[in-house]
């Protein structure tokens, strides 16, 4: 088939990666300069697979899907260039002595709603000790062990450079969807079907919005540092009554400090307040991180529906998918399949397997 898709964020190039490999011919269209030009969130994000953290604000249709990713990622990160980072040796939730109440009451919300198997494994502190010896401060500790890491970094470049024979059309922002075809700079291209991918940009310029168009976009501000004593082998999440803080360790002694999630478009760089928080609460259950050296900071809109569930739609000759929020890297890899499966295109042409 011939398939048009509008948006090369992390949704339009797995879309175009999975399309590309079962033998159809893709064209994908941005407004991005080019393949690593950091618009997109997905350049952003801390790439965190946390199906069972992420119960917080999520329901269990999100939780499966995380779930079902990870498994998936396994085997699209050996199928890509490059060999993008995946680790999967779980991750932890600690808090300090002071905020006990707070984090008990969100350990109890992940209890209830996550499937037996899946609950937080509550960790003295001498198991503590043993999994990550240079965490030290938080007095409460669980682990949950089926979650993991990606590294959106490599993972950008990879999909694009491994989705081959795909035609990117950078700098072309796609005007109109519609069934069947995508409107670029005044011409109609027709395609037999068309994915609208495009994140806070399938929102109307005016007008009511409904379902996936009626998208948000909200702020959160990111840390990069480089701190070659700390050891760190799993991503770590800090239950604080005012922040949700995380640190995801990255290769070479790389450290991604976040983050932020404010109701707000403003795409200006990071504030002092965030700076002073997220990274004086990240030193205080790592404190080796205090000769850290701060190697990068970032500000993206993460793409929220009204009720920060994703969403996929479906008309004649056309799929909108939106609402990834804070967790599309985690989820992306079952949203594409069961999109792709729900419109009715094959992912076995030519004997491809599809991961
Ligand atoms: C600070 C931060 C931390 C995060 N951490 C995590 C994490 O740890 N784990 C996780 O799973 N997720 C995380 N996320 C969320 C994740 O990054 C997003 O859910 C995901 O990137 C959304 O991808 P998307 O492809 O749907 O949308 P987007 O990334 O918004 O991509 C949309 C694409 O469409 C393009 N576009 C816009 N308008 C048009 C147009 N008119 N025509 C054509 N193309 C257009 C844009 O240029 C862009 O490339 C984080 C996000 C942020 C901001």
């Amino acid at each position: 088939m011939h398939i048009g898709i509008a948006g090369a964020g992390v949704l339009g190039r797995l879309l175009a990666w999975r399309l590309s490999r079962a033998g159809h011919r893709v064209a994908v269209y941005d407004p991005a300069a080019g393949p690593l030009a950091r618009g997109a969130a997905g350049w952003t994000a801390a790439g965190m697979l946390s199906p069972s953290a992420e119960l917080e604000c999520a329901d269990l249709q999100v939780f499966q899907d995380g779930l079902d990713s990870i498994g998936q990622w396994s085997d699209i990160v050996a199928a890509l260039p490059g060999a993008p980072d995946f680790d999967c040796h779980g991750s932890l939730l600690l808090a300090h002595r002071g905020d006990g109440g707070a984090a008990r009451r969100l350990v109890d919300l992940i209890e209830r709603k996550a499937p037996e198997g899946h609950r937080p494994q509550p960790l003295a502190p001498a198991a503590l000790a043993r999994l990550e010896p240079d965490i030290h401060g938080p007095s409460l500790a669980w682990f949950l062990p089926h979650e993991g890491a990606i590294n959106p970094l490599q993972l950008m470049p990879a999909l694009h450079a491994g989705a081959l024979g795909v035609d990117w059309h950078w700098q072309q922002p796609v005007d109109e969807v519609g069934g069947g075809f995508l409107a670029v700079g005044g011409e109609r291209h027709a395609f037999d079907h068309v994915f609208d991918a495009r994140g806070l940009g399938q929102r109307p310029a005016d007008g009511p919005a409904q379902g996936c168009a009626d998208v948000r976009g909200v702020r959160g501000e990111i840390f990069l540092v480089r701190a070659p004593d700390v050891r760190l082998s799993r991503p770590v999440r800090l239950l604080h009554p005012r922040h949700r803080v995380y640190i995801v360790p990255r290769r070479d002694h790389h450290f991604v400090i976040g983050a932020t999630e404010i109701e707000s478009e403003d795409r200006s760089p990071v504030s002092l307040r965030s700076t002073v928080e997220l990274l004086a609460a990240a030193h205080s259950v790592l404190p080796g991180l205090a000769e850290a050296r701060l190697v990068h900071a970032d500000t993206n809109l993460r793409p929220a529906l009204r009720d920060n569930l994703p969403l996929i739609e479906h008309a004649a000759g056309l799929t909108r998918i939106n609402g990834l929020f804070r967790h599309g890297w985690m989820i992306a890899p079952a949203m594409t399949a069961r999109a792709i499966h729900q419109a009715g295109i094959s992912l076995s042409l030519s004997g491809a397997s599809a991961a």
